[in-house]
């Protein structure tokens, strides 16, 4: 059933993304550009700090009203991951920071001035499994000194807080793998030359770096809540990423079947419309229904969010599904745009590049596939 207040979100961020068509993404792309004018115009609309109660001059909506902000501008075809962690890296600051912490910074972020759009989690030899991370942040009188590095920390280079996850505990010293974890807020301003930072070349555009950590100061005052406790204040931050980005995934899948099925109707090859063939129709219909399906379970993680569920089943199933449902409408569309689907002009490689992303990020399909069969099916771990 549609929400009026939904549409008239829909409309409103559809009308913003107008401004920034294929020609505008393209050009990005091809110069690995951070699309600056895009985000500034997100900030100045004020979407980005939706998820900021109103009493810290955010919007105060929900992870639901995140969707439809988040699923609208993929779906105009733009890329939401230059920008989409400004929404939700500050929800464990604002989950688990003190009220000093949070009196200090989500004001500043919800107007913009400050950007908390980095977080810092993964690690050479700590991707899928978070337990392995070694950055250690050290504890000396009233700081921390942290040793270690990080990699894929996506806008790293235009942010001015990072959310930071260091042991500090060694792992043999623990008694849950998932104990001894830390997570800092770090002032990338005041962090000069202790802090490294250099691009990975990816597929996509996405300004994703690796980050050195060579002895850097950071206050006691900046570790967010308990330490040792910083895996369950991470994984929390992760439900509601999970959920967000499938929504990226079910507007890019509908970015793809909104340009599939035009092309389909109008492109004519021996003398019809290829539209008018079933082998082209039907696996545009397929991926179709398999977002709205993905969409539908998308909206019952978003609600159980909204509602205090902590649980992490429907966000990783969300994810899965439209990572899927998204990557199957990019195909299809590929194959009806022909060779065309392969020229830049048309905006579809460039989408399928950008949509592939979620079927390893934020988690893994597999870490998914392993979680559903062990948490929810309750079969024996694998790891
Ligand atoms: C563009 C981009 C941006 C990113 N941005 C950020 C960011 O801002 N911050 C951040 O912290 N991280 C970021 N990441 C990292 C991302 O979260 C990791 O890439 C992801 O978690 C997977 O980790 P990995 O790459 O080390 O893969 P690995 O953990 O090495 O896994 C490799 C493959 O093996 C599979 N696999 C591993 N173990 C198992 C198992 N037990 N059973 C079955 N299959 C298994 C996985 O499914 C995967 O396909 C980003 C990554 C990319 C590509």
């Amino acid at each position: 059933m549609s929400d009026p207040f939904h549409d008239e979100l829909r409309t409103a961020v559809r009308a913003l993304c107008s401004d920034y068509g294929n020609d505008y993404w393209q050009a990005a792309d091809e110069a690995s550009a951070y699309p600056h004018e895009f985000v500034d115009a997100l900030t100045e609309a004020g979407y980005l700090a939706c998820l900021i109660p109103e009493a810290y001059g955010g919007m105060g909506l929900g992870v639901r009203e995140a969707c439809v902000i988040l699923e609208e501008i993929n779906r105009s075809g733009a890329n939401s991951g230059a920008c989409h962690a400004q929404m939700y890296t500050m929800g464990t600051l604002l989950r688990h920071g003190s009220d000093e912490q949070k009196g200090r910074y989500l004001p500043a972020i919800a107007s913009g001035e400050l950007r908390l759009q980095a977080f810092a989690v993964t690690e050479p030899d700590a991707g899928s499994d978070t337990t392995r991370t070694r950055t250690f942040a050290e504890r000396r009188g009233d700081r921390y000194v942290v040793k270690g590095q990080k990699v894929f920390i996506s806008r790293v280079r235009q942010s001015d807080l990072m959310i930071l996850l260091a042991r500090t505990t060694p792992r043999e010293k623990v008694e849950k793998r998932t104990g001894g974890l830390s997570v800092f807020i770090v002032d990338l301003r005041e962090a000069g030359d202790r802090i490294r930072v250099g691009p990975i070349g990816t597929m996509i555009n996405h300004e994703s770096c690796e980050v050195f950590f060579d002895s850097l100061e950071v206050p006691a005052e900046n570790r967010i809540g308990e330490e040792g406790s910083g895996f369950r204040y991470i994984m929390s931050g992760m439900n509601a990423e999970r959920i967000l980005l499938a929504s990226e995934s079910v507007g890019d899948g509908f970015y793809f079947i909104d340009r599939a099925s035009d092309y389909a109707s109008a492109r004519r090859v021996f003398g019809r419309a290829i539209g008018a063939n079933q082998g082209v129709q039907f696996p545009i219909a397929d991926a179709y229904m398999d977002i709205r399906a993905a969409a539908a379970v998308r909206d019952e993680a978003a609600r159980a969010f909204d509602a205090g569920e902590k649980r992490g089943d429907g966000p990783n199933m969300a994810k899965y599904l439209a990572s899927r449902a998204a990557w199957k409408a990019a195909n299809a569309a590929m194959d009806t745009f022909g060779g065309w689907g392969m020229a830049s002009e048309y905006g579809i490689e460039r989408k399928f590049r950008e949509a592939r992303l979620y079927l390893i990020a934020p988690v893994a399909n597999n870490l998914v596939l392993s979680h559903v069969a062990t948490h929810v099916l309750g079969m024996p771990r694998s790891f």
